[in-house]
């Protein structure tokens, strides 16, 4: 249960005055929807209306702040020419604009001979100093108010400065007092921070520039309040897990030894590596959290694939879950062959599977007669029963959330997790996303793998680049052709890639040429680019769908249009693509006109490394995490305050500080525990509160 000091947090914005149903939607655009989030919009700016000269001193062209005495009103004689207010102190005289001024209000506002306070930018216009709309008009005692530093907010469409700020210092004023800081003394005094409620107040009063620094006290606490709470609810998930009975899984090698006879390679030293610390944590009495984390191409399937048998050799059953169908299937596709060679079958199960197929596959799954399942998050769904699941293995897991994994493995009794991924995460972020889970890195490439050619080119080369991509259809290549992305709209993508296809359609003739996107049905894309796997050279025209997973060993060309609208960790994944076979690849970044400089900075560091956590770092360097993160696909937490690229140093003390809150008070019982659970509501962590026996 929240705790009741936060309940004026969690009402709507609905519930603060001046916020109605239409507001309400503005402000869930830039903030959400409970009054707390507004807490967590700080502002990027300031205006400055402490400048307050009398009439005969005012410069023109800033912002200030005057007490005047209104002298008349004078309505404009038609409709294009402004309403004036004449205006004077006791130094002279200025007049107060508005265009479409609405006679009744004005005269309201400022009423003729009374002294009325006005804040605005002031401007000379035809030898008279003026000021065009004042921002505020007060009265005499609100002087003091308005003479102030006023914080500027982002908006949105449909909101003002004014509305959003009224809104937000109604927040700050619901924000209630703690009972007790959830900060640990210490460190709270040697940061030198205030308490929470006061450096709320501060981050959103910031009195010059340098307070929107996001290393300001005020706002560094915030940040840490946020990562503290991100990594205390992972540290809870993890004892959790932990807690739970696990089991020893331990198989006789002999499937193993059969598939690895079968392979037409040898593993690298890293996947050797990586499996021999699976199988170890495997055959450990308790339960597995384990992350496998290696670059596109660098070979996860055929690690899990020997873990799953070591469980299948144990009498146990493995479940390997992919986030797409197309990838279901493609996992499926590789590994039924290799299971063969050690006489197992193996099931898929995604959503497509119906009626009676499906419940064959469910009866398979109840009675232990399948061993291995491939499927998407429909095996998490109800109704699928295990005999006895011991281990799941979940891919590109960035695309599920912490909840999914577990409910995957609640289907078992002390299930083992690997949790596959192909993003290469810098260091940092996988610290939000994963907490202390325990890590295997496939560092090296399979062997005889070639890098591949990346050059940069503007658009303007769109006949050349065509003509090479004819040049490798020839010579027995197929090519990857990756259509712009549109700014969050899967049908403008989409509208791109048909175009292209039509044009190419045309200039490399019909055959050809194939088209996959995201709108088209599971079926149609699957075999779209099972046409292009299997058949002869030819071009897929794609919009990012192909980026996760699929393997066409034979594509060695990847065309990208638009390059500098991609996000470095995305360009990456896709041209993981191409690169997989024996033949040398090219990939051809193409780029249009403006180039900002950290579209530049991308493309460079495309062409010159092909090390994805390099490239996850510097992406984490040039974006900051919130961008990085911002993209669709990803599913990693992101953060309201914090800004990873800044205080990645925070995190670190936030993990120490979450396992040793862990170490000493795993129940959150003490005095500081208890503070430290309003902390997880305030940061909307309820799910790991549940995890406590008195949540
Ligand atoms: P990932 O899932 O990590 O992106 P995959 O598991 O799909 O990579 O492997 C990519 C390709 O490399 C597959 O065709 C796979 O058969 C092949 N492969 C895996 N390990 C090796 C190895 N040690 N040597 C050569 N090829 C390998
Ligand atoms: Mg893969």
């Amino acid at each position: 249960m929240r705790p009741e000091v936060l309940f004026p947090l969690f009402k709507p914005v609905t519930s603060l005055s001046g916020v109605g149903p239409r507001i309400a939607k503005a402000v869930e655009r830039v903030a959400g929807e409970h009054v707390a989030d507004l807490l967590w919009h700080l502002p990027s700016g300031i205006i400055d209306r402490r400048y307050a000269p009398r009439i005969a001193e005012a410069r023109a062209g800033v912002v200030a702040t005057m007490t005047i005495t209104v002298d008349r009103h004078i309505k404009p004689a038609n409709r294009r020419l402004p309403y004036k207010v004449l205006a004077y102190d006791d130094t002279g005289t200025m007049a107060l604009v508005f265009f479409h001024g609405h006679s009744d209000y004005l005269r309201k506002q400022l009423p003729e001979g009374e002294t009325r306070v006005v804040s605005g930018s002031l401007e000379q216009f035809g030898g008279e100093l003026q000021m065009t709309h004042p921002d505020h008009i007060g009265t005499v005692d609100e002087l003091e108010k308005l003479q102030s530093v006023e914080p500027v907010y982002p908006l949105s469409a449909g909101l003002t400065l004014k509305t959003l700020g009224k809104a937000v210092a109604q927040a700050l004023d619901a924000a209630p007092d703690m009972p007790r800081d959830w900060l640990d003394a210490e460190h709270k005094k040697r940061e030198q921070w205030t308490d929470w409620r006061a450096s709320l107040l501060a981050a959103h009063a910031p009195g010059d520039d340098l307070a929107l620094d996001a290393l300001v006290p005020a706002r560094a606490r915030l940040a840490y309040d946020e990562l503290l709470s991100n990594q205390l609810a992972l540290a809870l998930v993890r004892l959790n897990m932990r807690k739970l009975p696990g089991r020893a899984i331990q198989g006789d090698g002999r499937l193993q030894a059969k598939v690895r006879a079968s392979l037409p390679f040898s593993l690298t030293p890293s996947q050797e590596h990586s499996l021999a610390e699976i199988v170890a944590d495997m055959a450990g009495p308790s339960r597995m959290l384990r992350l496998l984390q290696g670059d596109v191409g660098s070979g996860k399937t055929v690690v899990a694939l020997l873990a799953m048998l070591a469980a299948v050799e144990s009498g146990a059953q493995a479940a390997i879950m992919a986030p797409t169908e197309i990838l279901a299937r493609q996992h499926l596709a590789s590994i039924t062959p290799l299971a063969e060679a050690a006489g197992l079958s193996i099931a898929l199960l995604t959503g497509r599977e119906k009626g009676k197929t499906r419940d064959a596959i469910l009866e398979g799954l109840a009675n232990g007669e399948t061993p291995i399942v491939v499927g998407t998050h429909a095996l998490f769904q109800e109704g699928v029963e295990f005999d006895d699941l011991a281990l799941a293995v979940v891919d590109e897991q960035h695309r599920f959330g912490v909840h999914q994994r577990m409910t995957l493995a609640a289907k078992g009794r002390g299930v083992d997790v690997l949790v596959m991924t192909a993003t290469p995460i810098p260091r940092t972020l996988t610290l939000t996303a994963y907490g202390d889970m325990d890590v295997s890195r496939l560092t090296e490439k399979p062997a005889g793998r070639l890098p591949v050619d990346t050059r940069v080119l503007p658009i303007e080369r769109l006949d050349g680049v065509t003509a090479a991509v004819r040049r490798a259809l020839d010579g027995g290549g197929k090519v990857y052709w990756v259509c712009p992305l549109v700014e969050e709209s899967e049908v403008l993508d989409v509208a791109a890639a048909e175009e292209r296809y039509d044009i190419l359609k045309t200039t490399l003739g019909e055959p050809r040429v194939g088209l996959v996107h995201g709108r088209m049905k599971g079926k149609e894309k699957d075999a779209a680019m099972q046409a292009f796997a299997d058949g002869p050279p030819g071009v897929l025209v794609a919009t990012t769908v192909i980026e996760v997973g699929v393997d066409v060993p034979d594509a060695t060309v990847m065309v990208i249009e638009h390059a500098e609208r991609f996000g470095l960790a995305q360009l990456h994944q896709l041209r993981g693509r191409i690169g997989r076979g024996e033949k040398p690849s090219t990939c051809l970044l193409l780029y249009a006109q403006p180039l900002s400089e950290t579209a530049r900075s991308r493309l460079n560091i495309m062409r010159e490394t092909d090390d994805g956590f390099r490239i996850a770092e510097e992406d984490l360097k040039l974006r900051g995490a919130g961008e990085l993160l911002g993209t669709r696909q990803s599913g990693l937490p992101e953060f309201r305050i914090a800004d990873l690229a800044i205080h990645a140093d925070l995190l670190a003390v936030a993990r120490k500080d979450a396992q040793l809150i862990i170490e000493s008070d795993p129940e959150l019982q003490s005095e500081r525990g208890q503070a430290l659970r309003t902390l997880l509501y305030l940061f909307e962590r309820d799910a790991a509160v549940r995890f406590l026996r008195s949540g």
